[in-house]
């Protein structure tokens, strides 16, 4: 038996969640089981805890969108019992049981062995969103980004994904512009490296000029929606955008101008279907470029029966940073 955060859906359509302890026969299925040691929350998670946003497939479900632990037993050569790994994607939390209990069983395909240089609980404090930060600032460089270009905007700032995207940008010596809602967070922010705090008002708003002044070297933009449209028409001539959410909505309001006239670049970024070598790449880059004392300013702890309220929490954009679920307290 493992305890288990479930979630189910009744004949009305009302999810619940509640932990249970479930027996190991239940766990789909899989050639590599994992004793899970830490997961995390992520804006999905939020759905997926809730009435599943159209992302669950089957109930009862466990979500859990990332986790790393021990492997416990596999029939996948690249895995040994003791070995551990982190997974993050391939909508494990989502179709797939997730990482929200003490066990879980996927495709070896899809685990990664935990960098060097990090402990099961700092891999869960990056987690998706960390991990997306980084795909996201390594497409900007893969696209012409250096420091020496200019400022770089991150949106959504005091979240997961930007909370880690500005510690990352600030340690490789950019120059960091950090667009929130929340402006209690701007010590938080600075601590994390931010040099210039920008009011979510400032930049939410439509405007009726498709171009303004050339103001950023590159943007990771976790917020999409109207925001994201007006930073267009922001960045400087040749200059990138990684698209990398939607906390403020799917809709795009922009016109082509910046494309055309400033040869402006809109990088989009999944973390999901990512290659192995792209991911172990990017696992790499986490372990040398984002300082472990800034991560573990971003993270605030939590156990399987927080996440029922977390859940709403982070649809509602109150989350600071990262949580970190450790699945045995
Ligand atoms: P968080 O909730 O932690 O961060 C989102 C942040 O966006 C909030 O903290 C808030 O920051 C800001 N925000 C929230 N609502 C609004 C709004 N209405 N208008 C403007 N800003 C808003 O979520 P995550 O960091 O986990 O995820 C961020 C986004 O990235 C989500 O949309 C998620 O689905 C997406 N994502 C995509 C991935 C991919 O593979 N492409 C992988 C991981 C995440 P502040 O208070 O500072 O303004």
């Amino acid at each position: 038996m493992f305890k288990a955060l479930i979630v189910d859906k009744d004949e009305a359509g009302t999810t619940s969640a509640s932990v249970q302890d479930i027996s190991t026969d239940r766990l789909p299925e899989g050639n590599v089981t994992v004793a899970v040691e830490y997961s995390s929350v992520n804006y999905k998670d939020g759905l997926c805890l809730g009435s599943g946003g159209g992302l669950v497939r089957n109930y009862p479900h466990v979500p859990g969108i990332d986790y790393a632990g021990t492997v416990e037993a596999s029939e996948d050569p690249r895995y040994a019992v003791g070995d551990k790994v982190v997974l993050t994607g391939w909508r494990v939390g989502e179709v797939h049981w997730g990482g929200y209990a003490q066990k879980a069983r996927v495709n070896g395909d899809w685990l990664v062995p935990l960098p060097e240089g990090l402990s099961t609980r700092q891999s869960m404090a990056v987690g998706t969103a960390g991990f997306t930060a980084m795909l996201a600032i390594m497409a900007l460089e893969d696209h012409g980004l250096t420091p020496q270009k200019g400022e770089v905007l991150v949106t959504g700032a005091a979240g997961g994904v930007g909370s880690v995207a500005t510690a990352i940008l600030a340690h490789l010596g950019y120059q960091v512009a950090a667009v929130t809602g929340r402006p209690e967070t701007e010590g938080y922010l600075r601590e994390l490296g931010a040099t210039r705090i920008v009011a979510r008002e400032d930049i939410a708003e439509t405007v009726k000029r498709p171009l303004e002044a050339e103001t950023w070297a590159g943007c990771v933009d976790a917020v999409g929606g109207a925001m994201l449209a007006r930073v267009l028409g922001q960045m400087k001539y040749g200059a990138s955008v990684a698209a990398v959410g939607l906390a403020g909505g799917a809709a795009l309001p922009a016109t082509v101008v910046p494309f055309l006239l400033r040869g402006v670049n809109l990088l989009g970024i999944d973390s999901v279907m990512q290659p192995y070598e792209n991911r172990v790449r990017a696992w790499q880059r986490i372990a040398t470029d984002l300082p472990m004392d800034k991560l573990e300013a971003m993270v605030q702890p939590a156990t399987l029966t927080d996440l029922p309220k977390l859940g709403g929490d982070i649809l509602k954009g109150q989350v600071k940073g990262r949580v970190v679920v450790d699945v045995n307290a």
